[in-house]
């Protein structure tokens, strides 16, 4: 046997024997000459660890790597370069007794991390005693939920209302075949538990909205926003800066995504970015613009790794940061965020100091009914029996065109609206739609703006047409 050179990890309440450093390089052939090489720098130390018959102390708990050396060949265990000494001894009581709080099991489940100078016991702790909250559990929340119950985050709240659909599956990896039907809530807490049964699920099934979000988030350490919408963003964001909490943001949109911490105490807030949204329809959502399946894997994946260092207080948070990520060209920007003193929510003068109507605030209305503009799937058909002359628009991308279609409209993807608009007659009764009615809603605005008088949305876009009119059509 030839002596190696190892590292010993030193527990916090042994660390003044050994100038307040945290890990020592030793060199030995076994774990013994390991630790008598240690015991020889500090006579203090030496007391901790033997008794006076030169025997390891009970209490204290040897570890090589993430074995329990009485488990292996005790002292005379030998070690290999590089190997990894941990000393667990069990202090009572008080603030040093952080090893009581962990089990044989924890050790074991944590090891990766108690070897890290950077979490160690502590951190774990911390970790433990965490609360995070993640607004909801879909593609974002789906990694995030994974890897904050595998860290052994302590308590972790998932808001959401939604149910699991077969489209889900090709992204929220949370959530298998089995639970399509099923509550998302519950489907992400079962898949938590069988990672990690000792993590406190808190499940909120609600939709956040300005009446309930203080009362949710005031609980939580730190919010991570996995949302797809824009007057959920404002108001999550609103909420976390009037209660200062960091909120770690990502976004994905097909195959680009953005990740920052937004933290108002330290930086800017999302408001400070994008101090108003943009009008409906313009930016689409991942629902009527799809994204690559693996890309909220990556920027929630981004997000849990935020939350863990913004709870162990390590690192450099993304706070002031905006990472871009462009999975096309695999390349990642980072910009810099400076926070606007003028900033409606976190500036020197909010004019925002409670929560308000996000809906009303990002332009969204629900009144189009209201307005006689929109027709109905069922009287569409009831028209088509009834063989009355209209001009049906799909203003849809050729993608979903292929996918299908419904009988006799003619194809005009939303962008290439200004161009073709004199395909359109103003005399004609002109009826649009799209998936859902969004987009087809933001062209009918758009024509009205120019002159046409006759012109419609169909309700519910062409997925309410297949649920009501043409059950062999697909859904998507
Ligand atoms: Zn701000």
């Amino acid at each position: 046997m030839t002596a190696s050179n190892v590292k010993v990890m030193i527990p916090t309440p042994l660390r003044q024997y050994v100038g307040n450093r945290d890990t020592v390089e030793l060199r030995g052939e076994t774990v013994e000459e390991v630790l008598n090489s240690l015991a020889e720098s500090s006579i203090q130390l030496k007391k901790h660890l033997y008794d006076d018959g030169g025997k390891i102390r009970n209490f204290v708990n040897v570890y090589l790597n993430e074995d329990d050396i009485r488990y292996l060949e005790r002292g005379r265990t030998p070690v290999r370069e590089g190997d990894v000494i941990a000393i667990i001894p069990s202090i009572a009581g008080g603030a040093a007794g952080l090893e009581e709080a962990f089990s044989y099991e924890d050790i074991q489940r944590y090891s990766r991390h108690l070897l890290l100078p950077e979490v160690g016991l502590e951190g774990q702790l911390k970790l433990r005693n965490s609360r995070v909250l993640v607004i909801g559990a879909g593609g974002l929340g789906s990694p995030l939920l994974l890897y904050l119950a595998a860290a052994g985050v302590g308590t972790i709240g998932i808001v959401d209302f939604d149910t699991v659909d077969f489209s889900n599956l090709q992204r929220q990896i949370i959530h298998t075949q089995k639970d399509v039907g099923r509550k998302k809530i519950d489907s992400a807490e079962e898949k938590i538990k069988g990672i990690n049964p000792h993590i406190n699920v808190v499940k909120h099934e609600a939709q956040i909205t300005s009446e309930n979000a203080l009362d949710i988030i005031r609980n939580y350490d730190v919010v991570i926003d996995g949302t797809d919408n824009f007057p959920t963003r404002y108001l999550v964001n609103d909420a976390c800066v009037i209660l200062g909490k960091p909120n770690v943001y990502g976004s994905i949109y097909r195959f680009e995504g953005q990740v920052s911490v937004f933290d108002a105490g330290k930086g800017p807030c999302y408001r400070c970015l994008y101090e108003n949204p943009p009008p409906p329809g313009l930016v689409p959502s991942c629902a009527e613009g799809g994204v690559v399946g693996v890309l909220p894997g990556t920027v929630g994946t981004l997000q849990a790794m935020e939350t863990i260092k913004l709870i162990l207080g390590q690192g450099e948070p993304l706070i002031g940061r905006l990472l871009l990520f462009d999975a096309m060209r695999m390349r990642f920007k980072e910009l810099k965020l400076r926070k606007n003193p003028e900033c409606p929510v976190c500036g020197t003068n909010p004019t925002v100091k409670e929560l308000i109507d996000y809906e009303q605030f990002c332009g969204i209305t629900h009144n189009a009914e209201a307005e006689g503009d929109v027709i109905t799937v069922e009287e569409l058909n009831r028209k088509f029996d009834a063989g009355e002359s209209l001009v049906l628009v799909d203003v849809r991308e050729p993608q979903e065109w292929e996918i299908c279609r419904i009988k006799g409209a003619k194809l005009i993807p939303m962008n290439d609206v200004p161009a073709r608009v004199s395909e359109l007659n103003t005399a004609d009764d002109i009826i649009l739609y799209c998936k859902s009615g969004q987009r087809s809603a933001y062209v009918m605005n758009f024509l009205k703006d120019i002159g046409f008088r006759k012109v419609r949305n169909l309700k519910g876009g062409i997925n309410a047409w297949a649920e009501k009119v043409d059950s062999s059509m697909p859904r998507y």
